[in-house]
């Protein structure tokens, strides 16, 4: 061990050879302990030089030497190299002291619990600066309520459960969840998993991160992208009021009408009460109409949370049309729609779907009326159909196609940017807040222009909408719609 002969160590004195020239001292201690019989019956740890200059650890063990009659005489040593079991056991120790740094650092608590005992196994300190040191918190994490459903990523399926027993562990899930903490007011991902613990107990690890400051960002945003909406709603009805005013100067001049016909007649005694019960239901029809855009606009611009509901298309769409035919009309542009019949419901909120259409419906008027085309070249079409694409599945597409100038290559790179406008009253917001609509629907937004070879036709907006599939199995009865033809709608509104 030590690279000197039995002839360099017999009858040697201390020091020794094999002592580093550095530890003399100390040794010289150690071994004067060992001659009073004071060594540590564990052994001590000693520094052993080589000849050659290098060197090992190694436990050295001193006993007495006695003999037959019970005498003393003299002293055993044994030493036993452990540099290497020295080398694994501090490995150890610095990757447990890191292991631990690491997991006392984290801003989330972890915190491992034993699936029977119900008994805390460990926790860091994040966990008991939150929670305290008992597993009430675990438990709290463990089974709140969950708020927000994640589609699982596949390798958290995976790893979740690996090779563990099934039973009892399913109902908690492996799946991150958010979990609001009543008593801290905190917000906190959280992440579970199985192991088997040092003893091999079965034990729930759970990772807890703090997310509250992202989730306070998250409803403040959420709060803003509602206001712009309702505030997008109320600027789409004033860029409308005149058309708003001439519409409903209609039923007001025929119940105007009417009321001075009944008057002038009634005056003179020259009017049967069947004409006048006539007159009169006329009148009430007028007033009904009228009523009726005023409701529909109340709904559409009243400020509500946003809803997702099972919602047909084909009522989307017949709302829509109705208030963009009010503009329609006055810009003497007509419109043909076509619903493909038995259409899957949506989930969706209806009134920001109808915001979004009407947007649309409203651009290629302007588009129409702006660039002050002819009759011929006053059209829009709005189809709804279902389609199957590969990476988006099933889904339904709505499109609003226009005969309309189209649009110059810079406005389409710049279409969905907010407060880019090329009207000189226009505020620019319309399309980036319909982008953000459909794809808060988990859908998608396109635009194009049209050509008859290397003339620009008009242009196509269209959008797609996931169809729900826990909702397919109920199909709404389909409201009245045209029959399924290639041809459109023949109930069109047309100036
Ligand atoms: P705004 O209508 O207030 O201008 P939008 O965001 O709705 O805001 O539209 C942005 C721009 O996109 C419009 O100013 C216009 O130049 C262009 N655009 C939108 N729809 C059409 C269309 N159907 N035809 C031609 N250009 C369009």
């Amino acid at each position: 061990m030590t690279g000197y002969s039995e002839t360099d160590l017999i009858n040697g004195r201390p020091p020794f050879p094999y002592w580093p020239a550095d530890r003399i001292d100390e040794n010289t201690r150690l071994l004067q302990q060992e001659l009073q019989g004071r060594s540590p019956a564990g052994g001590i740890e000693v520094k052993v030089q080589r000849k050659d200059g290098s060197s090992f650890d190694s436990r050295m063990y001193v006993s007495p030497l006695i003999d037959p009659k019970g005498q003393q005489t003299g002293w055993m040593t044994s030493m036993t190299n452990i540099t290497e079991a020295k080398r694994i056991r501090d490995q150890l120790s610095a990757s447990h002291e890191r292991f631990t740094t690491v997991l006392e650092g984290l801003d989330a608590a972890v915190s491992v619990l034993s699936v029977h005992k119900n008994e805390l196994l460990f926790a860091n300190r994040s966990y008991r600066l939150w929670f305290g040191a008992d597993a009430q918190g675990h438990t709290l994490l463990a089974h709140s309520a969950t708020s927000k459903l994640f589609v699982p990523e596949p390798e958290d399926e995976a790893d979740g459960l690996s090779g563990l027993p099934t039973q009892e562990l399913t109902e908690a899930g492996a799946h991150p969840r958010e979990v609001f903490i009543e008593s801290l007011q905190m917000w906190f991902d959280v992440r579970s998993r199985y192991l088997q613990w040092t003893d091999g107990r079965l034990a729930q690890m759970l990772i807890a991160t703090d997310v509250t400051a992202r989730r306070r960002v998250e409803e403040l945003a959420q709060q803003q992208a509602e206001k712009a909406q309702v505030t997008s709603r109320l600027i789409t009805m004033g860029e409308m009021a005149s058309s708003v005013a001439h519409e409903l100067n209609q039923p007001l001049t025929a119940i105007n009408n009417y009321c001075n016909g009944m008057v002038s007649r009634v005056q003179v005694g020259a009017i049967t009460n069947e004409d006048l019960i006539a007159a009169l239901q006329k009148t009430a029809r007028q007033a009904e109409r009228a009523g009726q855009i005023i409701h529909r606009i109340r709904a559409f611009v009243k400020r509500s949370e946003p809803q997702r509901q099972v919602a047909s298309a084909a009522a989307i769409v017949d709302d829509s049309v109705e208030l963009a035919g009010i503009e329609l009309r006055r810009r003497k542009v007509s419109i043909q729609t076509y619903v493909a019949q038995h259409l899957p419901p949506l989930l969706v909120d209806p009134i920001l779907i109808e915001q979004v259409l009407l947007n649309l419906l409203k651009n290629s008027a302007d588009a129409i009326d702006n660039a002050k085309l002819p009759p011929s070249r006053r059209h829009i079409e709005l189809r709804v159909v279902p389609r199957h694409t590969p990476d988006e599945g099933g889904v339904i597409e709505f499109s609003v196609t226009d005969t309309g100038p189209g649009m110059k290559e810079e406005v389409i790179a710049r279409l969905y940017e907010a407060f880019f406008s090329t009207k000189a009253e226009g505020m620019g917001i319309g399309l980036s807040l319909c982008r953000s609509i459909i794809e808060s629907h988990r859908g998608r937004m396109r635009a194009q222009n049209l050509y008859n070879g290397a003339s620009v036709t008009g242009c196509r907006f269209a959008f797609t909408l996931p169809v729900d599939l826990t909702t397919r199995a109920e199909p709404l009865p389909v409201p009245d719609v045209p029959e399924e033809t290639a041809a459109a709608n023949p109930n069109a509104t047309s100036s």
